[in-house]
C-alpha cells in the first residue's frame, strides 16, 4: 500500500482521498478549510500540518485545488520536500501553460478528470493524463482507485489540453441541442419527435442522447429536476475560458468556442451561474421572438 500526500479536500478532493483510504493506502491530507480537515478525519484520512507537510516522506502527492495560482504556490512548497522517487500528481484543471511550468523538470503528471462529484464519489471520474510514460506506470493503480477510465494522452499538458478540447466541444454541443430543440418547439415539432429521430441520425451526441436539456426523453438528465447540477455553469465558465485562453495563445480559429464562452457569460449574468449548463435552453428560449 501507498503513502499518499493529498492537497485539497473540496468537493471532488475529499472524496477521491476517500476512496484511496477505502482502498487501504495510508492518506495524509491538507485543506485550508478546517471544516474540510473534519470532514476528512472522518473518512479515515490522517491531518497534514501544510501541504509540505503532505507531501513530506509520501509515495504519491496529488493537489485537487481551484485555479492555476493554488497549484502553482503548493507545488512551490512541496516540490523540495518531496521524495526523489515521489510521483506528483496534479488533478486540478488548469491552464496548459501553467501545467506545463510546474511539471517541468518533475516526474509529474497533470490529470484533471471529468465525471464531477458524483463520479468522485462513486470512484468512476475519468482521468486525462499529460507526463511521462513511467510516471504515468506508477500512478495508474493510484488512479484507478479514484476513476474507471484513465487515458495516458501524451506529455506534459496533454491532459488538460484533451479536458479543454473536450468541455469546448460539450459546450458547443450543448448550446447546438438546445437551440434544435427551441426551433422545434417554434415549428410545433414535439421534443419526443426531435429526439426520437436525432438521436438515431445525424444530429446524435452525448448532449442530446444523455443529458438532453428538455425533460422527458432522458429521464436522469438534469433538465428532469429543473436543471439543479449535474454540471453547474459556473463550472462550465470557467473550463471555456481556459480553452479560449489557449486557442489565443496557440493561434487556432474556435470562433464557435468564442460564441460559447459569450453565450455562457450572458446566462451566467442573468442568474444561471448556479444551474446547470444545460439550463441555457432557458436563456434561448427567453431571447426567441414571439
Ligand atoms: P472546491 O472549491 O470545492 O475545493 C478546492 C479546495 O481547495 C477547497 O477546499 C479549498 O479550501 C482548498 N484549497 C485552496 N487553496 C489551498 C491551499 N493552498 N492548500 C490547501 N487547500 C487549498 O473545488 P472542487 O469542486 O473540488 O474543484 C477542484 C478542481 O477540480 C477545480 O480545478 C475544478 O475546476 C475541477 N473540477 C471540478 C469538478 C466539479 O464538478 N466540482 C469537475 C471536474 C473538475
Amino acid at each position: 500500500m501507498a503513502r499518499i500526500g493529498f492537497v485539497g479536500l473540496g468537493n471532488m478532493g475529499l472524496p477521491m482521498a476517500r476512496n484511496l483510504a477505502k482502498a487501504g493506502h495510508e492518506v495524509r491530507g491538507y485543506d485550508l478549510s478546517a471544516d474540510a480537515m473534519d470532514a476528512a478525519a472522518e473518512g479515515g484520512i490522517q491531518r497534514a500540518q501544510s501541504a509540505p507537510d503532505a507531501a513530506r516522506g509520501a509515495d504519491i502527492v496529488i493537489t485537487m485545488l481551484p485555479a492555476g495560482a493554488h497549484v502553482r504556490a503548493a507545488w512551490a512548497e512541496m516540490a523540495p520536500v518531496a521524495e526523489p522517487h515521489a510521483v506528483l500528481i496534479d488533478c486540478s484543471t488548469i491552464d496548459v501553460e501553467t501545467a506545463r511550468q510546474v511539471a517541468a523538470g518533475k516526474p509529474m503528471l497533470d490529470a484533471p478528470v471529468s465525471g464531477g462529484t458524483m463520479g468522485a464519489e462513486a470512484g468512476t471520474l475519468t482521468f486525462m493524463v499529460g507526463g511521462d510514460a513511467a510516471s504515468f506506470a506508477k500512478a495508474r493503480p493510484i488512479l484507478e482507485k479514484m476513476g474507471r477510465t484513465i487515458v495516458h494522452c501524451g506529455e506534459a499538458g496533454a491532459g488538460q489540453a484533451a479536458k479543454l478540447c473536450n468541455n469546448m466541444l460539450l459546450a458547443i454541443s450543448m448550446i447546438g441541442t438546445s437551440e434544435a430543440f427551441t426551433l422545434a418547439e417554434k415549428l410545433g415539432l414535439s421534443h419526443e419527435a426531435l429526439f426520437e429521430v436525432a438521436s438515431k441520425s445525424s444530429g446524435q451526441c452525448w448532449s442530446l442522447t444523455t443529458y438532453c436539456p428538455v425533460p422527458g426523453p432522458v429521464p436522469g438528465s438534469p433538465a428532469n429536476r429543473d436543471y439543479k447540477p449535474g454540471f453547474a455553469t459556473a463550472l462550465m465558465l470557467k473550463d471555456l475560458g481556459l480553452s479560449q485562453q489557449a486557442a489565443e495563445a496557440a493561434g487556432a480559429a474556435t470562433p464557435l468556442g468564442a460564441a460559447a464562452l459569450a453565450l455562457y457569460e450572458r446566462f451566467a449574468a442573468e442568474g444561471g451561474a448556479g444551474s446547470d449548463f444545460s439550463g441555457i435552453i432557458n436563456m434561448l428560449r427567453g431571447t426567441s421572438r414571439g
